[in-house]
């Protein structure tokens, strides 16, 4: 059965590409019927923190990527927080110590740094040397003597690694480019590199999807995996990897963790719909079809297929994401798209009070919003005028709109619309008279009227608008702009 984890560090706020890993593992975990860990990997206390875990688990729950064994949820592994398992990592490591595959290594990091420099001036690979392999009882006494506190290093192999990854097809790494790594501090703390491959082990992980920042990590653990099923830790089965695309953000740069656009709660406060968002990520190294952007999480789940993912880098885009939110709003059913609009309808996003708000004037106004909208936050703005005593001042709308002759073209729109019946056909009508009557296209005539009565030169269909907000105060905002 396939097992696979989502296992990220909560250090900082959630940001996309942690976001793109955790649906890749899941839509192969439902795709296969297997199991989805969370785990959390917590080890670095100076950078892990409360509040980032009750982060992620929010935005997970948020998206709706649900997990099968995890915090709060529990599991045969439990606990699944890395800073709970210290004793766990504690006992391998000795036992790796115990059969040789791991070693105290004593050299101080100015030795190691002028060691590299040497290789380096002189051609040779600069990774670890080997240096503290073999010594002798009476040489690590003499280290000792000396105050020196050693790490644990991981004695790799001498053979070159070969595995075949399931988006890269088979990769080897030579010796050479693998050295001997650290696994615990000298203050004791283990490394991510000891406690990753160590949890998938215990956890019985199948398939380690993730980044492909973390490639280079990956012989390691394969060697980590074998000495640890020499021991006896796990079931001895070696994971399958595959590593998804880098994310290229502006200026074809990776898209970091710094990056504005990186950062979740942006989509989640702009108005994204989850699976508007998931559908933008999955399209980051995935489709469903070539002529497919657009599909919901049950139909990638359906089709979800890691061998077919892309290993180009994939380019993040900030307005395909809209587009593609965009879709998805138009998917909703209207009671759908009116409860996802609700958090931006009062404070602290409404500018309106809160008595102000006319349920029936909004949900006669939403259908016209559902069509236009990228984001949902674009709510506010866009039914503002139906709310707000006045219409929004907007200096620069009224330049752009209020031109010579404005007023007498508004005054005829004023008159035509006084005498109209009140429904979006005949007031159109109503302008476009008005409009006739100065030489001017239904665009041009509308552009005064638009902005006197929403504040704004663009908005919502303006006879619909028009229309739910009735004669008279229209009326009074079209006075309010000739005066
Ligand atoms: N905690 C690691 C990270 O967030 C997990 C890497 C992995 O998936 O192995 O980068």
């Amino acid at each position: 059965p396939v097992r696979v984890r989502f296992c990220p560090s909560p250090t900082g706020n959630p940001h996309v590409g942690l976001v793109r890993t955790a649906l890749f593992n899941w839509a192969f975990a439902r795709h296969h019927k297997g199991t989805l860990v969370f785990r959390i990997e917590d080890t670095d206390a100076a950078r892990d923190s409360e509040e980032s875990y009750l982060q992620l688990l929010d935005s997970l729950r948020w998206l709706g990527l649900d997990w099968d064994e995890g915090p709060e949820t529990g599991g045969p592994h439990a606990p699944y927080r890395q800073s709970q398992r210290m004793d766990v990592y504690a006992d391998v490591a000795r036992r790796l110590r115990e059969a040789g595959h791991a070693y105290e290594c004593f050299c101080t990091t100015g030795e190691l740094d002028e060691r590299r420099e040497a290789a380096r001036a002189a051609g040779r690979p600069s990774g670890y040397d080997g240096h503290c392999r073999d010594l002798s009882a009476e040489q690590i006494d003499a280290y000792r003597r000396e105050g020196r506190e050693p790490i644990v290093r991981f004695r790799m192999p001498d053979e070159p690694i070969t595995f075949t990854d399931l988006v890269r097809g088979e990769l080897t790494f030579t010796p050479e480019n693998v050295p001997d790594y650290g696994i615990v501090r000298a203050n004791g703390a283990p490394l991510y590199t000891l406690v990753n491959p160590v949890d998938d082990a215990l956890m019985e992980i199948t398939h380690v999807l993730r980044g492909e920042d973390l490639l280079s990590s990956t012989p390691r653990q394969i060697a980590l995996y074998r000495a640890l099923a020499q021991i006896g830790v796990g079931n001895g089965t070696i994971p399958h990897f595959g590593h998804l695309p880098y994310v290229m953000g502006e200026g074809n740069k990776k898209l970091s963790k710094r990056d504005p656009q990186s950062s979740l709660n942006l989509y989640r406060e702009r108005g994204f719909l989850p699976e508007g968002l998931l559908n933008y990520l999955a399209l980051l190294g995935w489709s469903l079809a070539a002529d497919r952007d657009i599909f919901t999480l049950d139909e990638m789940v359906a089709a979800f297929d890691i061998t077919a993912v892309n290993a180009n880098p994939a380019r993040f885009d900030l307005k395909k994401a809209e587009a593609v939110n965009a879709d998805h709003i138009r998917r909703l059913d209207l009671p759908a798209f009116i409860a996802a609009c609700e958090p931006w309808l009062t404070a602290p996003f409404a500018p309106w009070a809160p008595e102000a708000f006319d349920r029936a004037a909004f949900d006669a106004i939403a259908p016209h919003a559902q069509t236009r909208l990228t984001v949902l936050s674009d709510i506010t703005a866009n039914v503002d005028f139906l709310f707000l005593d006045q219409p929004v001042e907007d200096e620069a709308s009224w330049q752009k709109a209020m031109k010579e002759g404005s007023d007498a073209l508004l005054r005829s729109v004023r008159a035509n619309l006084a005498d109209a019946d009140w429904n979006a056909e005949s007031l159109k009508a109503a302008v476009l008279a008005a409009g006739e009557e100065h030489g001017l296209k239904l665009g041009k005539a509308q552009a005064p009227l638009r902005v006197a009565v929403t504040g704004r030169t663009v908005g919502l269909p303006l006879f619909e608008s028009l229309e739910v907000l009735g004669r008279d105060r229209t009326l009074q905002r079209v006075d309010a702009a000739l005066a």
